[in-house]
């Protein structure tokens, strides 16, 4: 079956959305500023590549009958696999110079869900989240606890330098120089220039079940034990199938404080509204109060969209009949 294609640009913000899609999966590596003039061809083709292998990836497990919780966890490990994104291997430093990693899962069956923060040993932070929320009673674990945990469950562990890259590391000396005037971090309003970066997932199988994941670094140069909203249910993940699905990328302390996940799916809940529409509404309203980031969405009549307020954001989809669709700009060139 054909999928009916509506494309809306507004300003900095774009939406895709597919509609009457049976199976389906979107996916993020993050939103930012991504502009055209600082990434070179040869970049520009290995994020689309990386995209379109982690969306075909996740595809493939609702093609066969695979669960949408199966087909997000399968899409987000491959971009916790890949340097290029900012969760797993690619995660950005704290101050101190190490990696602390934080992500969610979320079921849309039962809002079962798992989440774990301040990680520093775990290759893959999505695969702790879903044992967190398949084999114990908690839904979030933190720091050390984390780390016992994932070893009990006999998750694949590795030392905290496995997530150095170069790239990365430049980025954070990049920050430090912004703020050695003022060593209390914490104060120093935050540059996105900095670089965040989140991966993400959220999928329809052919049950018609909802599933979130997200996985994120979080953002360079923090201290103190920040936790950024890839870990907090309903701030940068949420699942439900009453509503729908979303995975967020942005700048964390304004998606905990405006509980953007949850604060879309409510709007179709209660709203009745389109998740396309919802996350339009909210993510403008999240640029008004100085909140920059983007969302993947999909709803439960299996509508799959994205929208961000930023200059660009890594994105990939796949609906039943339809070619995997990879983006990165804001605007077409
Ligand atoms: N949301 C992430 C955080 O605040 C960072 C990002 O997505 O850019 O930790």
């Amino acid at each position: 079956m054909k999928t009916l294609l509506l494309a809306v640009a507004l300003g900095t913000c774009s939406v895709l959305a597919y509609a009457k899609a049976p199976i389906g999966i979107v996916i993020h590596g993050g939103a930012g500023t991504i502009s055209r003039d600082s990434m070179s061809a040869a970049q520009e083709q290995a994020y689309h590549a990386m995209l379109t292998h982690a969306v075909n990836q996740g595809y493939a497990v609702l093609e066969r009958g695979g669960s949408s919780l199966d087909a997000v966890t399968a899409a987000v490990i491959v971009l916790e696999d890949s340097p290029l994104f900012n969760a797993g291997k690619g995660a950005v430093y704290t101050f101190d110079e190490s990696h602390e990693l934080d992500a969610s899962i979320m079921d849309g069956r039962n809002r079962n869900a798992g989440a774990v923060a301040g990680v520093s040993n775990v290759k893959n932070p999505i695969l702790l989240a879903r044992a967190v929320m398949e084999k114990s009673v908690h839904v979030m674990l933190a720091g050390k606890g984390a780390e016992q945990f994932a070893k009990e469950q006999q998750l694949e562990l590795v030392d905290n330098s496995y997530f150095n890259t170069e790239f990365r590391y430049d980025a954070l000396k990049r920050a430090k120089q912004a703020i050695a005037p003022q060593p209390h971090q914490a104060a120093v309003p935050y540059d996105p220039a900095w670089k965040m970066g989140t991966v993400g997932a959220v999928a329809i199988d052919k049950k018609g079940n909802l599933a979130a994941a997200t996985s994120t670094g979080g953002m360079t140069a923090k201290r103190y034990g920040r936790i950024g909203d890839a870990p907090v249910i309903g701030a940068g993940n949420f699942a439900d199938n009453k509503s729908c699905a979303v995975s967020a990328t942005g700048h964390g302390e304004f998606f905990i404080r405006y509980q953007v996940a949850a604060d879309i799916c409510a709007r179709v809940k209660y709203q009745n509204k389109t998740a396309a529409v919802a996350a339009k509404e909210v993510m403008a309203e999240l640029k008004k109060v100085g909140g920059d980031g983007g969302v993947i969405v999909v709803d439960q009549k299996g509508q799959l969209s994205w929208t961000f307020n930023t200059e660009g954001m890594y994105r990939a989809l796949k609906a039943e009949g339809g070619e995997v669709i990879s983006e990165i700009f804001a605007t077409k060139p």
